[in-house]
């Protein structure tokens, strides 16, 4: 599944490739994949004859700034386009348009794949966005959990993307201090893995850096978050911040089928400590990697390292 650093790598491609390039329609073969409460063909009418300004991240959610192309502004060269913008679908002039926005969370399985249009079609393609220059964003999701929606200007983002009004702060917020984090751990007497999971307590993580920060700092995934003593969470908030920067820096991980916008794999599994290791032995003291399940989802400590 992928997690904060991955999503983060995948904005950072889509802000090199994606960017003021008009939008000139799009196609969905998933219905579903367009998430409530728009239909596919408002959808597609809201997001054609614009183009991206920028793409946001917030957790694990992607999303993108929207902004309305003139004629003759957005397009690169070629005539071909000008035909599927009609006069009648120009947006007014105003001095400060409300923002629209497109919405993307990848769940499961979902992949942005930036490609040519003449690249065939993947069998699990669920939404594909063209751009001018016949380029296309395709949204690729075998699971098919993934969800993009589209946010008429003018709107709060937050009543459309209804989660990112539960979501945490992001790890690499000003407001993720230690005494935020502490906060919301002590709400609740459940494992620290379990809690971490909860987007509602840390935006962005998920099993693979849950199981990494908690090896980092020394904490095992059982330990009830109430029984953490307030320097424990000091390490914890410092290496969940130090394993996503890693991961980040790598370009996101190869666990799991994760590829960025141009479709290469990550390389951070060289270099996990703990997450998918059990029963190798722990990089620090040689102890092999015990694996657990707590809330259905497997945990990978070393027994030595870590402690209550
Ligand atoms: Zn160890």
């Amino acid at each position: 599944m992928p997690e904060l650093p991955e999503v983060e790598t995948v904005r950072r491609g889509l802000n090199q490739l994606t960017l003021n390039q008009k939008i000139t329609g799009g196609d969905v073969l998933l219905d579903r994949t367009i998430a409530y409460p728009f239909s596919v063909g408002e959808f597609i009418d809201g997001i054609k004859n614009n183009a991206i300004a920028i793409w946001h991240r917030r957790g694990k959610y992607l999303v993108a700034e929207l902004t309305p192309v003139e004629k003759d502004t957005g397009t690169r060269g070629h005539g071909d386009t000008e035909n599927s913008f009609p006069a009648s679908l120009r947006l007014p002039l105003s001095a400060s348009p409300p923002i629209a926005w497109l919405g993307v969370h990848l769940r499961m399985t979902g992949q942005l794949l930036w490609v040519d249009r003449d690249e065939p079609l993947h069998k699990h393609t669920r939404v594909r966005l063209f751009f001018g220059d016949r380029q296309e964003l395709r949204f690729v999701d075998q699971r098919t959990f993934g969800q993009m929606w589209w946010v008429p200007p003018g709107v709060p983002v937050e009543s459309v993307i209804t989660g990112l009004a539960k979501l945490a702060a992001d790890p690499f917020a000003d407001e993720f201090t230690v005494e935020y984090l502490a906060g919301k751990l002590q709400k609740r007497r459940r494992p620290i893995k379990t809690a971490l999971l909860d987007q509602s307590v840390v935006a962005g993580l998920g099993n693979i850096y849950a199981d990494e920060a908690l090896f980092k700092s020394r904490i095992l995934p059982e330990t009830l978050c109430t029984d953490l003593q307030l320097k424990q969470i000091e390490n914890l908030r410092t290496a969940i911040i130090q394993v996503l920067e890693t991961s980040i820096e790598a370009g996101g991980t190869t666990f799991s089928n994760f590829l960025n916008v141009k479709g290469v794999n990550g390389n951070y599994g060289g270099v996990a400590w703990v997450y998918n290791r059990a029963g190798e032995l722990c990089r620090i003291c040689d102890t092999p990697i015990m694996r657990i399940k707590l809330a259905g989802r497997s945990s990978h400590f070393c027994p030595q390292c870590q402690r209550g």
